[in-house]
């Protein structure tokens, strides 16, 4: 299934699409529960939203081989977690905001995990079966508050301001997520170009890891790290994440 949520004459919905360029509506705002309608509208008389409104996001730093082995160091024996706030999640096509006295920004394309049933203490091999589907995510990042951040230990303003979490276009159930190309581009230019087979560690794991200690819920969003070739932009560049099998996500940075 491909899942959206849109808003059209400011009126919030969550629908699906089965042919393209068409929206079958759904009622309520629950993807795995929602009912169709009857209803269908052009996907180009919407503006599409981030699929999850106000998702829980788990961020996963570190988790491509091929950047550790760039970067010469060996893969951290556990995942690295930190979390972004819902208030910095933005819908694709909304604005990138460089804020105001940064000098470097970064972007970083991720293949992004949405939640479907709860679960505590989830077994790796009952992993996915609490997925309910994978969107594009950009994991922005303020890099010198980054660095300054990671001398005290920790790793959570330099990834929570307002717009850091571009989420979309849409919500995709029933792909493998072990076998995916992430593909991001700034201004056209190709920047990355990575797999998920190159994941340190892989999705059922990060849930297993993430649930041993949190109850996971519908809607919670992990996102799952980025590949090689992230890296600063600039107000006025356009930066495209495109995930095999699910779309692009697209996003124009402005100055604050
Ligand atoms: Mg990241």
């Amino acid at each position: 299934m491909i899942f959206v949520r849109f808003e059209k004459a400011g009126v919030v919905q969550i629908g699906s699409i089965e042919h393209e360029g068409m929206i079958r509506v759904l009622d309520g705002d629950d993807f795995a529960s929602a009912r169709l309608t009857g209803d269908t509208v052009p996907l180009a008389n919407v503006r599409l939203l981030s699929p999850i409104a106000r998702p829980r996001i788990f961020g996963i730093g570190s988790n491509y081989r091929h950047v550790l082995k760039e970067m010469n160091v060996s893969p951290p024996p556990r995942p690295l977690v930190f979390t972004k706030p819902w208030t910095a999640v933005v819908g694709p096509g909304d604005d990138i905001v460089f804020p105001k006295g940064s000098s470097e920004v970064f972007f970083e394309g991720e293949l992004s995990v949405v939640i479907g049933k709860a679960g505590r203490r989830i077994n790796k091999a009952d992993a996915l079966s609490h997925v309910l589907g994978y969107t594009c995510g950009n994991d922005l990042t303020e890099r010198t508050l980054q660095l300054a951040e990671l001398k005290v230990g920790s790793m959570v303003l330099s990834k929570s301001f307002d717009t850091f979490a571009p989420l979309g276009p849409r919500l995709v159930t029933d792909i493998d997520p072990s076998d995916l190309t992430v593909v991001s581009r700034v201004n056209g230019e190709i920047r990355q170009c990575g797999h998920t087979s190159d994941l340190v560690f892989d999705v059922p794991t990060l849930i297993a890891h993430i649930s041993d200690a949190i109850t996971l819920q519908p809607g919670d969003v992990i996102m799952t790290g980025t590949p090689a070739g992230y890296g600063p932009i600039k107000p006025g560049d356009d930066i495209e994440i495109e995930i095999s099998g699910i779309g692009t996500l697209r996003n124009h940075v402005v100055v604050e």
